[in-house]
Formats: structure tokens, C-alpha cells, sequence
């Protein structure tokens, strides 16, 4: 491969509704876009999903513009880069910063998936034609809101519903859903808002024939979490935890989760994802794929690992129009019957839109190879 050129752009978007979890509320994403381009022309596309306070992890928008351009894309000029699985090993010096890292990674793999005509998810080695879509939603202001937002999706045709729950908001709301709509597949996602301490209001939960709650402890926590999974009946599926296909092996080894939501930023990008996925097939851990309110390139890459068989669960991979007014990819990303189709052009298979993309920069940055 023949880098020539990578292109930082910082990108501002409006959501189209907030979102709101145990952690705080979006109203808008700042994003960085990663354009990497070859002497050919081609251009390889990467989107980072930190925003813009460590609230999710340690990671912000800004650390990332930072470790982009002193510390990770200075790692690809010593030396040609021939496949990008020697990505992740070029940045392995560098500690965790996985969006940041992930983001670059990303679009080196979109490239090399187009300069071989490949559609990205077949260069991964993705067998499925299209994938299955849950919706996330957030904790909401009632609980009569909650319940006619979750109709509503069930009509768009979501394959399953998954609610953010915290102290306070999760019981009581659990009930009603299941008592409004007691055969849907749900989940609820408590993004670190629980400790052993609240052991009796999660073991209350079995009751609900919940898929799995998501994340009940910290944030960096997998011992407590073999606890609790030892006393619950629902399945726990570990997201925050899971940084590294190490941190994937400890937790089956540990029984700390039965499942794993997979994000490809936080775990530093597709070439780790596919470690973890194999992983997972060797040791039967059903997976599904996270979202982290992508725009479309980052939502794009979400699709094509997603195409890997072992992701048996639906996803948080929801269409665009589902949080933009207008996305940054033509088409934009759409679900027919619940499925999003994987698309057969090479690379991400959507055309960044210039235009808009244009129109939604603040600033960026050009490094010269
Ligand atoms: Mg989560």
C-alpha cells in the first residue's frame, strides 16, 4: 500500500433527538474523520467515536486529534505499511488510545478493501448478506414516553429493543415493557451504573426474561462481574470492560459474561475485533456489535464486521435517518423488515459525501507521506 496523504477533519452534527444514559445526554457529535489516500487516488475512509468528554472512556475528541497526529500517524511513515493487520502492531508501543487508534486503522482497511476491489466486509472475511438491527433508546423523560418510543420502533421493524436502565430506572420500567410487550426480545444496558452492592435489584431482573444486561458494573471491571453472572440467571454481556482480545480471554476464562457487545473503537480496531470474534466461536460467546451514534463511515465499518458469523445477536447498527437529519455517506445507511443490507461495492461500500462533509467541517489538518 501507497499512502500518500492522511487527512484529519473535525466534523460537527446535529442528533436528530437527544440521547440520554446513566452517563449523560447527547445533543450533538463532534467526530474526526480519517481520509487516508494512495499515490493511486484512492481514498480509505475511518471515523473515531470518542466524544467530547471522558465519560465513556478515557478518551476525548481532542485526545484523539492529538494522538493522531503527534504520536500514531508519525508510526506510518518509517515504513510502507503491505496489509492492514500490521496496523494495530505499528501502534501496539503506544498505550490503549483504541478509538484513536481504531479510527486510522479503519480507513487503512477501507483502503486496502478497495485497492483490492474487495467489499471491506469480505476482506474481513463477513458471510452474511445482510444483518439483523435492535434499536438502543435511551432513558426518557416518562414512562409513558418510554413505552410508545418502543412501539414505535417495534413497527419500524426492529429485531430488539434495548433500554438504558440506572438506579431508579429500572425495575419499575422493566415491568411495564414486559407487561405492555411481554414476548419481545429486550435488554437493558446499565453502562456501569451498578455495584455488587445492588446484587438484589439485578438478581430481581431474571424475572424479565431479559437477552442480557449490558454492563452492570465498572467500567473497568471483570472479577465482580464473575460474581454476579454466578447469581444471576439473565445472561451478562460485557461491553465497557472488553478493551483487548486479553481482556476478552480473562473474562470467558472468569465466567465474568455469558455474551460480548463488540465496538471496533474501543477495542483499537477490525483487525482486533477479528481476534475476538474467533475467540468467541472457540469458546460458543455469542456476540452482537455496539454503537457509539457513528455518522456513517464509522457506521459503515460497523456493518462489515457485523457480517462476521459469529455476530448472532442484533445490533445497535440502526439506519442513518434514525439519528441524522442528513448523514455524511450516500446512499445513506437504510433497514428494510428489521435487516440492513451488506452492500457489495468495495471498501465501506457508501461514498462519503463531500459536500456535506464540507459543509460540517471545523477545521483539518493534511500530513504529507
Ligand atoms: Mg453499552
Amino acid at each position: 500500500m501507497d499512502i500518500k496523504r492522511i487527512i484529519l477533519r473535525q466534523i460537527k452534527m446535529d442528533l436528530l433527538h437527544p440521547f440520554t444514559t446513566s452517563v449523560g445526554t447527547e445533543t450533538d457529535k463532534t467526530i474526526i474523520l480519517v481520509e487516508v489516500k494512495s499515490a493511486s487516488g484512492i481514498s480509505g475512509w475511518g471515523e473515531s467515536v470518542a466524544i467530547t468528554q471522558p465519560i465513556y472512556n478515557e478518551e476525548t475528541v481532542e485526545t484523539n486529534w492529538h494522538m493522531m497526529s503527534d504520536h500514531l500517524i508519525p508510526l506510518l511513515h518509517w515504513e510502507a505499511v503491505q496489509h492492514p493487520d500490521e496496523v494495530s502492531g505499528r501502534f501496539k508501543k503506544i498505550r490503549g488510545n483504541f478509538n484513536a487508534k481504531a479510527a486510522i486503522e479503519g480507513a487503512v482497511w477501507d483502503l486496502y478493501a478497495k485497492e483490492n476491489n474487495l467489499p471491506l466486509a469480505k476482506a474481513l472475511g463477513g458471510t452474511k448478506a445482510r444483518i439483523e438491527v435492535g434499536v438502543s433508546v435511551g432513558i426518557q423523560q416518562s414512562e409513558t414516553l418510554m413505552l410508545k418510543q418502543i412501539e414505535d420502533y417495534l413497527k419500524e421493524g426492529y429485531k430488539r429493543i434495548k433500554v438504558k436502565i440506572q438506579p431508579g430506572w429500572d425495575i419499575g420500567i422493566i415491568r411495564s415493557i414486559r407487561q405492555e410487550f411481554p414476548k419481545i426480545p429486550l435488554m437493558a444496558d446499565a453502562n456501569c451504573a451498578y455495584s455488587l452492592n445492588d446484587i438484589e435489584t439485578l438478581k430481581a431482573l431474571d424475572e424479565f426474561d431479559l437477552m442480557m444486561i449490558e454492563q452492570p458494573l465498572d467500567h473497568d471491571d471483570i472479577i465482580d462481574h464473575a460474581k454476579l453472572q454466578s447469581q444471576l440467571k439473565t445472561p451478562i454481556c460485557l461491553d465497557e470492560s472488553i478493551h483487548s482480545y486479553e481482556d476478552a480471554r480473562k473474562a470467558i476464562e472468569l465466567g465474568s459474561c455469558k455474551i460480548i457487545n463488540l465496538k471496533i473503537g474501543r477495542v483499537g480496531g477490525l483487525t482486533e475485533s477479528k481476534r475476538i470474534h474467533d475467540l468467541c466461536v472457540e469458546h460458543n460467546i455469542p456476540m452482537w456489535c455496539g454503537g457509539m451514534l457513528e455518522a456513517g463511515i464509522g457506521r459503515a465499518h460497523n456493518i462489515a464486521i457485523t457480517s462476521l458469523g459469529n455476530f448472532t445477536l442484533p445490533g445497535d447498527t440502526a439506519p442513518s435517518a434514525h439519528y441524522w437529519k442528513r448523514d455524511i455517506i450516500q446512499p445513506e445507511v437504510e433497514m428494510k423488515d428489521g435487516y440492513i443490507v451488506v452492500p457489495e461495492a468495495p471498501g465501506i461500500g457508501y461514498e462519503p459525501d463531500l459536500e456535506q462533509i464540507e459543509a460540517l467541517t471545523m477545521y483539518s489538518k493534511v500530513f504529507h507521506f
